[in-house]
């Protein structure tokens, strides 16, 4: 699944950049909005390419590829993660900058959308290395991020430490402690209590409002996770926590499954710090597998393109909550529509995170510390109000949530873009 996240640019329906932009124009079209808006929103307003030398551990120096894409810095400064994966590209770094967007959108942020990548394997570095490579893209992209311009947050395969090392290096850099220009700290060096679990409470919540309209009770309700990262191991935890049944979780290479329902504290105890977990198993099954098991709640919390015309007639659950960034194609998310299956699409089940790295931003902004309880109040107040938004835009306009939510989020900055006299 690792080797092959199916971005492969040749292939036009699993291009990210050219679905996205496809959805931006229909939402935008049906807003009202002329074509210059969507000129200005098909693509990030800059993008910067960084090549990072690293002393490696054998006194070798390797050149490593990175990005910082920011789409649009009308409503504020832009905002988005970080992440190291050997298949980041270009294409892919600017598609997640304009989900960013969307998400700050759809949950009402005072942000544009950003975004980072590193094209390495982690899973093959060691500890020092990955120091410098994260404080050498600092360096790299120093002119063009701060907590007023641009701030940085944790994505696939980067973590708090790494966190921890680019504030640092950027500390240095401006000779001045700044933790407000990165978020998803450790809480030591200014980061937020609930920043670590937002991203699956958010998802969590949209599973709530999504069984809500279903009809559906948590309590025994059948649930499978596809990846068991940062999102997917404290979603499937919290799943269980509530009640439900989790009858199949994945990693990269394999997915586990138990109609009775998998022990969940037993295989998060034994997950290494990327999520693998199904080597230590005999019985397992293959992804593709996994998102066809017959449940209720099928949670795609992986890489893009999981979901697509291939499968989507096979999948059996009656509701899809995307915690990875798209995992459907835009040719599953209509057979998905069409069979109706309720879709609560990345931008808003995902937008967790980035609403805790909001709250972690104003924390260090004001210098004063909110208990955890005070986020969990906050983070749930925003998820609800943004489901609601985007669930009513489905109804009243008659769209499916994707296109709904994609309304939602650029409704926003095509505005603040406006009244800034750009468009
Ligand atoms: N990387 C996360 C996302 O894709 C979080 C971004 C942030 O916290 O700024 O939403």
């Amino acid at each position: 699944m690792v080797a092959d996240n199916g971005a492969n640019e040749t292939n036009e329906q699993f291009d990210v950049l050219k679905s996205t932009q496809t959805v931006i124009k229909k939402a935008l079209d049906k807003l009202g909005y002329p074509n210059e808006v969507y000129d200005l929103l098909k693509e990030p307003v800059r993008m910067m390419t960084v090549r990072i030398p690293v002393r490696m551990d054998d006194d070798s120096i390797e050149i490593f590829t990175g990005y910082r894409a920011q789409h649009n810095d009308a409503v504020g400064p832009t905002k988005g993660g970080v992440r190291f994966h050997p298949n980041v590209s270009e294409k892919e770094v600017k598609a997640l900058s304009i989900w960013m967007s969307l998400k700050a959108g759809i949950v009402d942020l005072p942000y544009g959308g950003g975004k980072g990548g590193i094209v390495c394997d982690p899973r093959e570095m060691s500890f020092r290395e990955l120091e410098g490579i994260s404080r050498g893209y600092v360096r790299a992209i120093s002119q063009i991020v701060g907590p007023t311009k641009d701030i940085p947050a944790p994505d696939v395969f980067t973590n708090s430490q790494i966190m921890a090392w680019m504030m640092d290096e950027y500390s240095r850099i401006d000779e001045f402690n700044n933790p407000g220009f990165i978020t998803g700290k450790p809480i030591v060096l200014g980061g937020s209590h609930g920043r670590e679990t937002a991203t699956a409470k958010g998802v969590t919540i949209c599973i709530d409002e999504a069984a809500k309209q279903k009809g559906i009770d948590i309590e025994g309700a059948r649930v499978v996770v596809q990846g068991f990262g940062n999102a997917g191991s404290f979603l499937a935890k919290f799943m269980h926590d509530k009640g439900a049944k989790v009858i199949g979780i994945s990693d990269a290479y394999g997915g586990l499954h138990d109609p009775d329902g998998l022990d969940i504290e037993y295989l998060l105890d034994r997950r290494d710090s990327f999520g693998t977990v199904t080597n230590l198993f005999k019985n397992t099954i293959t992804n593709e597998e996994l998102l066809e098991l017959d449940c209720d709640i099928l949670v795609p919390a992986a890489i893009e393109n999981q979901i697509t015309e291939k499968n989507a007639n096979s999948i059996k659950a009656s509701i899809i909550v995307e915690a990875a960034n798209g995992p459907t194609t835009l040719e599953a998310t209509r057979i998905l529509s069409d069979r109706g299956i309720l879709l609560v699409p990345d931008v808003l089940a995902s937008a967790g995170g980035v609403t805790v790295s909001y709250f972690e931003w104003v924390q260090n902004n004001q210098g004063y510390y909110w208990t955890e309880d005070e986020v969990e109040e906050k983070l749930h107040k925003v998820i609800v109000k943004g489901f609601a938004n985007v669930y009513r835009t489905a109804e009243n306009r008659k769209v499916d949530m994707r296109l709904a939510a994609y309304m939602v989020g650029v409704r926003k900055m095509a505005e603040a873009s406006r009244f800034r006299g750009w468009i």
